[in-house]
């Protein structure tokens, strides 16, 4: 992996906070998405003194740090109480360059249903069915992951998965390659996770039993790769941010 632009990076995780408030999959301050800039390092949305959440995130949110947690970081900023989320995956996931973690609440509530996460759907969303067929594990635990033990554990859960859900708390994402295009895989994958949760709450709640598509129809959704799964969707999503977001610059 060459030396990723750092300022590049920062705006970029900074619009990955809008997109996920403009969406729906975190509500208000809580949520953080995350970059690896080296072996021991990363840049990860934090808290400034004038937090006004994720919608408003700003490039000096986002800071350096090492994976144990140090750096030289402002004085008056400091990174999320589950930073442990993004050192433990950045640390067992070499292949791992991207996280996003967040509070999707139809993820939550299908989490604490305990519905199936199945490939309900067919070409409605490919990568949710893709993601869905090849299993999304759960983490049964709720906990705030602020130790170490604790996001082993969710690692653990993860595998080497690209998602996994947090009962009753919300879900991990993770992406690779390039860091900036990473941001933008995590996102969509977790874009993706909260759209089968929708669909999955909404047909649980007319009491039909849940069915997985048939299998010769899975073998007709392609994966369309990432120039359109990912490329594309994430020029839709900055420019979402952009026009029903806060208006308001990434740099003051
Ligand atoms: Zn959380």
């Amino acid at each position: 992996m060459g030396l990723p632009d750092v300022e590049g990076l920062r705006e970029r995780i900074a619009l990955a906070c809008r997109v996920l408030a403009v969406t729906g999959l975190v509500e208000h301050i809580l949520g953080h998405v995350s970059a690896r800039t080296g072996p021991d390092s990363l840049l990860v949305r934090g808290r400034g003194p004038v937090e006004r959440g994720l919608a408003f995130t700003v490039v000096d949110d986002v800071q350096e740090v090492r994976l144990d947690g140090s750096g030289e970081v402002p004085a008056d900023w400091s990174a999320p109480g589950e930073l442990p989320i993004h050192t433990e995956v950045l640390r067992a996931r070499s292949d791992v360059t991207a996280v996003v973690h967040a509070h999707p609440p139809a993820v939550v509530a299908a989490s604490v249903a305990d519905l199936p996460w199945l490939p309900l759907v067919g070409s409605y969303d490919i990568p949710a069915a893709r993601l869905a067929h090849d299993g999304i594990p759960v983490w049964p635990r709720s906990a705030l992951i602020r130790r170490r033990d604790l996001a082993e554990q969710m690692v653990s859960a993860l595998g080497h998965r690209p998602v996994v859900v947090l009962r009753g708390h919300g879900l991990v994402a993770v992406g690779s390659g390039e860091p900036a295009h990473a941001v933008a895989e995590a996102v969509t994958r977790a874009l993706a996770v909260d759209s089968l949760a929708r669909i999955t709450l909404a047909a649980a709640a007319t009491g039909a039993p849940l069915r997985p598509i048939p299998a010769e129809d899975l073998a007709e959704l392609p994966d369309l790769g990432p120039a359109f799964n990912v490329a594309s969707l994430w020029r839709h999503l900055a420019a979402r941010a952009e026009h029903e977001g806060p208006g308001t610059p990434l740099r003051p």
